[in-house]
């Protein structure tokens, strides 16, 4: 590891390395490469996204990715973080990362929690996210509340920050966090994924069932769930529709069809695409498990 660290000090330098917004650089690029790839399943692979609506989150996404650097690169902020000169131990990585995953689990446990069992949080802020169609898509997690993002990114977010924890931790804890909640809602039950210690597909479809009195609330880890009393396994088996049967006016079973507002992957945290009712909606077509038909 601390030829990689140095590899990184030498040619991207330790000015940005210490950039305080540094981590939204591995979570936008996990983002993309994320959404490439469950895209190119969607639609080449289990045809359940038609090539059009995958290309337009995709170009969606594409230029927050640029601003993000821009942003990174531009961005008049004088605070920096100590840029050590040593990478992380074996021990110092694993032990931080555990840390990481621990407390990011259970602060967005209790918030996402908390935003099911007070009627005016989910009424003004969680419905959005409900209102996404089931089965799930790779996209469905960024179909957020604007107030919904800033605070799970604060619960995620929070202890690594204020902790400063190595560079490399902060980027490989963003990368695996970012990676784990898109999985969450890929609609897909993945072999060998480890359901076990992750938030998976399965699980998470199963809390889209429920608005109130939910279950598995976790989108990390399963522990909060497993500690807390609210875990309740995988959901059955969703009745699925082809993105061509769905052009042709068949729909999938689930909660509603609705297209909320969509939040731009750009910001993780802060801004909703104000107004945007007419995105295509590839939520509605997806394998949790094998197609029925
Ligand atoms: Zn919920
Ligand atoms: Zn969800």
């Amino acid at each position: 590891m601390q030829s990689l660290w140095d590899f990184l000090l030498r040619h991207v330098g330790a000015d940005l390395l210490g950039h305080p917004l540094l981590f939204t650089a591995p979570i936008l690029t996990t983002v993309v490469l994320a959404g490439v790839g469950f895209s190119l399943v969607d639609v080449f692979v289990t045809r359940h996204v038609a090539l059009k609506d995958a290309a337009l989150y995709m170009a969606i996404t594409l230029p927050g990715y640029v601003v993000v650097f821009a942003l990174l690169k531009w961005l008049p902020l004088a605070a920096r973080a100590p840029v050590p000169i040593h990478a992380p131990g074996a021990f110092e990585f694993l032990r931080d990362m555990a840390l990481c995953l621990l407390i990011g689990d259970f602060l967005s446990y209790w918030w996402h929690r908390l935003e099911h069992r007070s009627r005016a949080i989910f009424r003004h802020v969680h419905r959005v996210h409900h209102q996404v169609a089931r089965p799930l898509s790779v996209w469905s997690g960024f179909y957020v509340h604007p107030v919904e993002s800033a605070c799970v990114f604060v619960a995620f977010y929070l202890y690594p920050f204020l902790v400063g924890v190595h560079p490399l931790v902060f980027a490989a804890y963003a990368s695996l966090n970012t990676f784990v909640t898109m999985v969450t809602h890929c609609g897909y039950d993945i072999p060998g994924y480890p359901k076990w210690l992750f938030a998976s597909a399965p699980m998470h479809e199963h809390h889209h069932e429920r608005t109130k009195k939910a279950w598995n609330y976790c989108v990390l880890l399963t522990l909060s769930d497993r500690l807390f009393g609210t875990f309740k396994g995988e959901a059955p088996p969703p009745v699925h529709v082809s993105a061509s049967d769905r052009q042709n006016g068949q729909r999938a079973t689930g909660p509603s069809q609705v297209r909320p507002p969509a939040v731009l992957p750009l910001l993780l945290a802060a801004t909703t695409w104000p107004g945007n009712t007419r995105l295509p909606s590839p939520l509605s077509g997806h394998p949790c498990r094998q197609p029925s038909r």
